[in-house]
C-alpha cells in the first residue's frame, strides 16, 4: 500500500467509506492529505476550570467523576458528566449523544474543548470537542488549532481529521520535496512535507496560510507544468498537411471582395495567425477567443476555405443542432458561390461525409463518419465539449490542424494556464457600427410597463427575444413545460394580437428549422425560447432581448445572452427581469447596465461568486481547483514564470517529473 492506493483497497474500513468520500473527491489516500480544511476552530486557549468564565471557547484538561444520562425538563435526552482538574469541578454537558456514557468513562483524563456557558443557572462547558489525553501523542481535536473539513452525510471533520492524521503519521516519509530548491527559496515557502502537516495541524492562523499559499503554488504550477509539456509535444508532431496560401492569392481576393463587409483589423490579425499555422509544418492548435458578435465564423469559413483549395476536407462541429443549422447556413452562403460542396450531419440530418465541409453537432464523432481526407476540424463554442470529443474527432484526419472557438471570456492568464499548449487569436474589437445595447434591469413593479414599451417598439417593426429561467444546467423535461406555460401566458394574457413562436432544444430538427425560419422571416414578432439560444444564433432584426429570472445566471452567460441582440446597425435592448429585491443580487446583475465587455464580466463575476461559476459549470473537462483560485492572477503569473524557468529540463528533478507524470497520465490527455 502506498499513497496511490486507492481508498476501495485500502482495507475493509476504508473500503465502507469508499462511496461517501468518492464525493469529497476523496479516492486515494493521499486525496486526504489534499482535503484541505476550510477554517480552523480556535481551541488552543488551555484555561484552569477555577478561571472559566461564561462566553470564552477553552481547552480543559481535566478527570471525569460522573457521567450519566439525564432528561431536561422538556424531555429531551441531555448527557451530563463532573470533570474536575485539582483547581475546580464544573459540569459538562452534551445533546442527544446517549452512547457517550459508554464511551466516556469515570476516572479519564479529558481534553475537552467548547465554549463555557450558562445552563439551569450554572456555568458548563456545553457541547464540547472531547478526546483522552494520552502520552504518546498529541491532541488533535482538542487544545490547538483545530481543523473544519468539507463534509459529507456520513463523514464528519472529526472523523476526517482522525483518518487525516492518521496517513500523515504513516506516510509522511513519503512526501518527497519535488519543487526545485532554488523556487522554495526564493519564495520562502515550507517543504512539501511540512506544508501538508501545516495545513492540517497549524499551531495558528500564520503557519495554516503559509502552508496553503505553497500547496496553491505548487497546483498551479503544476497545471502550468502539464501545459507546457503538452504543448511540446504537439510541437513534436510531425504532420503532411502544411498548406499552400500563396498559390491562391486570387480566389482568397475574391472571396474577401464577395464578403457584405470589411474585417475588423482583429479579424485580419487572427486571419494573419491562421494563415501562417496552416502554411507550418505542424498541425494549428488556435484557439479563437472573441466576445459574442465579434465575427468569428467568417474567419474559420476562410480557413476551411483554404482547406478546400489544397484538396482537404474540413468539418465544424457545433454544441446545438439550431447553431449548426444556422452554422451549415451561412458557410453555404460563403463557400457554395466558390464551388465548395456543404455537408449537414446532426441526429436529423443525415448528410454525408463525401462533402468538402461537413457541418455538424457531435454526430459527427460517430463511427459511419470517416473522411477521405481531413486537413482541419474546426470546433466552434469549443468549452461545451470534453477533452475526449475534441479527440476523437482530430483521429479522423492524419494529425489535422485544429482550430477551436470559444466566447467564453476567459481572461488571457487563465486561458494560458488551462490552455497553455494552445496558441491564442483574441477578437477584441467589435464589427463597425455596432452600437452598445442598452441594457435594464427590470423590477416586478415594472414588469406591465415594460410589456406596454415592448408593444411599441414591435409596432415600429422591431422582433423581441423572450428567454425562460434556466431552471436546470441541462434542458430537461422541467425546463421546457415552464417555457411552454410561459408562452401560452404570453400570447395568451400579454401579447393576444401579436405572433409568438417556442423554441427549445427538445423539438424536432425540422420543428426548430421552421420556427427559427419564420422568425427570421419576420413572420415571428416575438421569440420565446429557453436559453438554448445563448449560444450562436444570429438574427440581426431581432433588436430586444427579455430575459427572466436573470439572477440565475452567470453574468458570463447574461452577456451571451445579450449578445443575440445589437447585431446590426440598429439600436438594441436588453431587460433582465428579476423577483428578487436583494440588494446584493440587484447590484450584480446592475453590472450589466454599464459593462460591454464580456471578459470584464467574467473577471467582475469571479471575483464576485468565485471560479465555480464559471469553471465548473462551463468548462467540461477543467479540473476543479482544491486551494489555488483562478482568480488569484498575481500568484498564476507567477507559477507560469517559474514553470518557464525550468522547462523543459525536469529530468533535473526526478520526483518533479514523477509527481507531473503521475497527474498527466491521470487527467490530462495529449489533446
Ligand atoms: P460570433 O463571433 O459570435 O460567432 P458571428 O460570426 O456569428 O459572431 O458574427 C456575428 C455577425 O456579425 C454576423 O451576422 C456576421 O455576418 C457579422 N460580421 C462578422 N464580421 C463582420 C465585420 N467585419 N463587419 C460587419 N459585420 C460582421
Ligand atoms: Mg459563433
Amino acid at each position: 500500500m502506498d499513497l496511490q492506493t486507492p481508498i476501495s483497497n485500502a482495507g475493509r474500513f476504508y473500503k465502507m467509506y469508499a462511496h461517501r468520500l468518492e464525493k469529497l473527491g476523496i479516492i486515494t489516500l493521499e486525496d486526504f492529505l489534499y482535503h484541505i480544511p476550510s477554517r480552523y476552530e480556535n481551541y488552543s486557549l488551555i484555561s484552569r476550570i477555577n478561571e472559566l468564565q461564561a462566553g470564552e471557547i477553552v481547552t480543559i484538561q481535566a478527570t471525569v467523576t460522573e457521567i450519566k444520562n439525564e432528561f431536561t425538563k422538556n424531555g429531551k435526552r441531555l448527557q451530563k458528566a463532573k470533570v474536575e482538574d485539582g483547581t475546580g469541578e464544573i459540569d459538562v454537558i452534551w445533546f442527544n449523544q446517549p452512547f457517550l456514557i459508554n464511551v466516556i468513562r469515570k476516572g479519564d483524563l479529558l481534553s475537552l474543548s467548547g465554549k463555557v456557558d450558562w445552563f439551569s443557572r450554572r456555568l458548563v462547558l456545553q457541547s464540547p470537542e472531547y478526546e483522552t489525553i494520552n502520552d504518546d501523542s498529541p491532541t488533535i481535536h482538542t487544545g490547538r488549532f483545530v481543523p473544519i473539513y468539507p463534509e459529507t452525510k456520513g463523514v464528519s471533520s472529526k472523523w476526517l481529521r482522525r483518518q487525516i492524521y492518521k496517513t500523515l503519521q504513516e506516510y509522511r516519509q513519503n512526501l518527497l520535496e519535488y519543487i526545485p530548491d532554488s523556487i522554495i527559496q526564493r519564495n520562502n515557502f515550507y517543504a512539501f512535507s511540512e506544508a501538508i502537516e501545516k495545513a492540517h495541524f497549524p499551531k495558528n492562523l500564520e503557519e495554516a496560510r503559509k502552508a496553503r499559499e505553497r500547496l496553491a503554488f505548487d497546483e498551479l504550477f503544476l497545471l502550468q507544468l502539464a501545459a507546457l509539456k503538452r504543448r511540446s509535444i504537439w510541437e513534436k508532431q510531425l504532420v503532411g498537411h502544411h498548406f499552400t496560401i500563396t498559390t491562391f492569392q486570387k480566389q482568397i481576393e475574391e472571396f474577401w471582395e464577395k464578403l457584405p463587409f470589411e474585417l475588423t483589423n482583429a479579424q485580419k490579425k487572427a486571419v494573419k495567425d491562421i494563415f501562417a499555422d496552416l502554411a507550418s509544418k505542424k498541425p494549428m492548435n488556435r484557439l479563437l477567443e472573441g466576445d459574442v458578435g465579434s465575427g468569428k465564423t467568417v474567419v474559420s469559413a476562410i480557413a476551411m476555405y483554404i482547406a478546400h483549395l489544397n484538396g482537404f476536407q474540413s468539418v465544424l462541429m457545433a454544441p446545438t443542432e439550431i447553431l449548426v443549422l444556422q452554422h451549415y447556413q451561412t458557410i453555404s452562403k460563403l463557400l457554395e458561390p466558390f464551388g465548395v460542396k456543404v455537408g449537414l450531419r446532426t441526429g436529423a440530418h443525415k448528410g454525408k461525409d463525401e462533402a468538402d465541409i461537413l457541418v455538424g453537432t457531435h454526430a459527427v464523432l460517430s463511427d459511419e463518419i470517416n473522411f477521405k481526407k481531413l486537413g482541419l476540424v474546426v470546433i466552434d463554442e469549443q468549452q461545451r465539449f470534453g477533452v475526449e470529443q475534441r479527440s476523437i474527432i482530430r483521429q479522423k484526419g492524419k494529425n489535422p490542424h485544429l482550430l477551436t472557438m470559444t466566447a467564453t471570456p476567459i481572461p488571457r492568464t487563465v486561458a494560458l494556464t488551462l490552455y497553455g499548449d494552445l496558441d491564442l487569436s483574441y477578437l477584441d474589437e467589435m464589427p463597425k457600427g455596432r452600437k452598445k445595447i442598452k441594457t435594464w434591469l427590470v423590477r416586478s413593479e415594472k414588469r406591465e410597463s415594460a410589456y406596454e414599451w415592448i408593444k411599441k417598439q414591435i409596432e415600429n417593426g422591431d422582433q423581441v427575444f423572450i428567454i425562460c429561467p434556466f431552471i436546470e444546467e441541462s434542458e430537461t423535461m422541467q425546463t421546457i413545460k415552464a417555457a411552454q406555460k410561459e408562452y401560452q401566458r404570453l400570447q395568451k394574457e400579454v401579447f393576444p394580437n401579436l405572433k409568438l413562436g417556442l423554441l427549445h432544444g427538445r423539438l424536432k430538427a425540422k420543428e426548430k428549422d421552421g420556427v427559427l425560419q419564420k422568425f427570421r422571416d419576420k413572420e415571428l414578432d416575438i421569440l420565446v425560447a429557453t436559453p438554448v439560444v445563448e449560444v450562436g444564433i444570429d438574427i440581426p432584426n431581432a433588436t430586444i432581448i427579455l430575459i427572466e429570472a436573470s439572477e440565475r445566471f452567470g453574468l458570463a452567460q447574461l452577456h451571451q445572452l445579450r449578445g443575440r441582440v445589437g447585431r446590426g446597425e440598429k439600436q438594441s435592448y436588453c431587460l433582465l427581469f428579476t423577483e428578487i429585491k436583494n440588494s446584493q443580487t440587484i447590484e450584480r446583475i446592475r453590472a450589466m447596465e454599464t459593462m460591454h465587455v464580456g471578459a470584464e464580466l467574467a473577471e467582475f463575476d469571479l471575483r464576485l461568486r468565485g471560479p465555480g461559476e464559471l469553471y465548473g459549470t462551463m468548462q467540461h473537462g477543467v479540473k476543479q481547483l482544491k486551494i489555488a483560485s483562478f482568480s488569484d492572477f498575481p500568484l498564476i503569473e507567477k507559477t507560469r514564470r517559474e514553470a518557464e524557468k525550468i522547462f523543459p529540463k525536469l529530468s533535473d528533478y526526478p520526483y518533479l517529473w514523477k509527481k507531473l507524470k503521475y497527474l498527466t497520465t491521470k487527467e490530462v490527455s495529449p489533446d
